[in-house]
């Protein structure tokens, strides 16, 4: 299964995934039709700010998911593909899964009274944030292939920081 990584020394904080994000999840799926729709169609990802940094918060799809564990209504399920999705008619709005999210990314349709979460862009090879990043700051990979890539990231690191000493 592969899942979407922040290298976060890459962010800008420029929020083009998360304005990708609503145009993907708009009725028109293009920027200035999502503009001109009412309600303004939701983003599943949120870039925040927190003593002066800016990064990406999205949805992990937890392989013990929280969210999925707390819906009494058999709305958010796993699909095939391990992505933590929504049978959205079958939401009754408790917001349970908001509660329980411990990375904020669950907010509410508040006109339509329903859960709003990243589907993953399931229908796509890949997903609109990771398309839409200038800096390649969001990436796909497999789940196993990251502890090396960080590995190799540390040793990088580590002897530049030598050979500048
Ligand atoms: S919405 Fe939150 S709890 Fe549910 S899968 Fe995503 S990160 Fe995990
Ligand atoms: S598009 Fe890339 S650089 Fe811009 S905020 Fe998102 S992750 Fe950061």
């Amino acid at each position: 299964m592969n899942r979407i990584y922040l290298i976060q020394e890459r962010c800008t904080g420029c929020k083009s995934c998360e304005i990708a994000c609503a145009v993907q999840h708009s009725k028109s799926k293009t920027l200035f039709g999502a503009i001109a729709e009412r309600p303004a169609p939701a983003r599943r990802l949120f870039v925040e700010e927190a003593e002066g940094r800016r990064m990406p918060v999205l949805c992990r799809h937890c392989e013990e998911a929280p969210c999925v564990a707390s819906c009494i209504a058999g709305c958010l399920y796993v699909d095939a593909k391990g992505y933590v999705r929504r049978h959205k008619e079958r939401c009754i709005g408790c917001w349970s899964c908001i509660m329980v999210c411990p990375f904020g990314v669950v907010t509410r349709d508040a006109v339509a009274r329903i859960a709003v979460k990243c589907d993953r862009c399931h229908k796509l090879d890949v997903p609109a944030c990771v398309a839409a990043c200038p800096t390649r700051a969001l990436q796909l990979r497999e789940v196993d292939e990251l502890p090396a890539e960080v590995r190799r990231t540390v040793v990088l690191r580590e002897s530049g920081a030598r050979s500048a000493s």
